[in-house]
């Protein structure tokens, strides 16, 4: 396999060679190689010199210097999802898609300054704001996702950083990113995405004007609920800054879990187009039921963020949410205990489906979430949707009438 770095292929080609550098999958001392970057664990590395181990203290981040600093496995994983993004400098990766946000919020901004948030942001990003970094002296003011180009009128002298999450998370709106880190490129102010939901295959982050793309590999890169990651993904301008404040923290990941990532990330396109593809059909379904109030996916024409998502996003993944009409808690209790498809947790992305009751009334401070009527989320697996379709007929049965 050749390295040259330069050369750039197709997504799915992308992800089969990336990682795989020559001097991370082979030793010429014992001939040939193998296809995948192999597990080196360590936290002690050793050197041949004094001379050499203090030439290493200033090395750049893929050399050998110490455990924290990473291995050739992590590094592999790092340089994967920079490819994945064109425009993009590097990836650092943190313990959890929560550490990578925390992370790139504490390196980006100081006290005094102001954040723009997305009101449809994860809910633990919005409990970072409102506690840790409201604390350090940085204010946050919560923003519709509908805003479009009209972020303008809240930037302020002070305004450093504007986070996007598109669709947001529980109720799917979709946001005009472009528009936003036009403005925000026109006011120097930096912008960070949370696209755990498309991964980069299905929406290039830096490619739509996005400074830091975050992604929680959790999800569709682990894709098979057993480990835990976050990454972020910079430009040039910023990279620098995020490794520096990464180091400073000492966020580290494991280079088992780092192999696990890299597996999944071989499949990535395969499994996406499959949960996509399952998933319409499911939604598809439930907006022709009458137990349904609306169906909230982007990829359903008749969806308020329809337009945007196609024009941006290349396609859809598993991830959606719908209302129970006249329902309460007590019927979606009903409706959601009786799925024996559907596991009932948190988190998302894995190759089983999940449904989850979600209440987005509380976490809404810039926009009000007024829909009585009681919401669910679906993950849609790799299961053969008629059964899943089949099992949501069984929690529309059990589910019966009354609150
Ligand atoms: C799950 C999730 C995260 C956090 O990822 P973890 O790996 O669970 O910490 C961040 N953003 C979104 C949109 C998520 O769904």
């Amino acid at each position: 396999m050749n390295d040259r770095k330069d050369e750039r292929f197709r997504p799915a080609t992308e992800l089969v060679r990336a990682g795989r550098r020559t001097e991370w999958t082979s030793d010429p001392r014992l001939g040939g190689g193998v296809v995948n970057p192999p597990v080196w664990r360590a936290s002690t590395i050793l050197y041949d010199s004094i001379a050499e181990m203090k030439a290493r203290g200033h090395a750049t981040h893929d050399k050998l210097y110490y455990g924290r600093r990473g291995t050739p496995t992590v590094w592999a994983l790092a340089d994967a999802l920079t490819g994945m993004e064109p425009g993009a400098e590097g990836t650092l990766l943190y313990p959890s898609g929560v550490a990578a946000i925390t992370s790139g919020l504490l390196a980006l901004l100081s006290p005094g300054d102001h954040l723009l948030m997305v009101d449809t942001a994860y809910e633990p990003t919005r409990q970072f704001c409102d506690g840790m970094l409201k604390r350090f002296g940085v204010e946050t003011s919560f923003y519709d996702p509908l805003i479009g180009a009209g972020i303008g009128d809240l930037i302020r002298p002070e305004t450093k950083l504007i986070f996007l999450e598109s669709p947001g998370s529980l109720t799917f709106e979709v946001q005009d990113v472009p528009a936003i880190t036009r403005v925000a490129r026109e006011r120097g102010v930096v912008t960070m995405l949370d696209n755990t939901w498309a991964t980069p295959l299905l929406f290039p982050a830096l490619a739509h004007g996005v400074d830091v793309a975050m992604m929680s590999l959790t999800k569709y890169v682990g894709g098979h609920s057993d480990a835990m990651m976050g990454s972020l993904t910079a430009t040039p301008a910023l990279w620098p800054r995020l490794r520096k404040a990464t180091y400073q923290l000492g966020q580290a990941v494991s280079p088992d879990d780092c192999a696990l990532m890299l597996r999944g990330l071989r499949t990535l396109d395969v499994r996406l187009q499959r949960h996509g593809v399952n998933a319409l059909a499911v939604a598809e379904w439930l907006a022709a039921r009458p137990e349904v109030g609306r169906v909230l996916h982007p990829g359903l024409p008749g969806d308020a963020g329809h337009r945007l998502w196609s024009r941006d996003f290349s396609g859809a993944s598993g991830l959606f949410g719908f209302t129970l009409k006249g329902a309460g808690d007590a019927a979606r209790a009903r409706f959601i205990d009786a799925l024996a498809h559907f596991g009932l947790g948190f988190s998302w992305g894995g190759y089983e489906s999940l449904a989850v009751p979600a209440d987005p009334q509380a976490i809404r401070s810039a926009t009000a979430w007024t829909d009585p009527d009681a919401l669910v989320r679906l993950s849609i697996g790799l299961e053969d949707p008629a059964d899943l379709i089949a099992d949501l007929e069984r929690g529309f049965a059990a589910m019966g009438g009354g609150g």
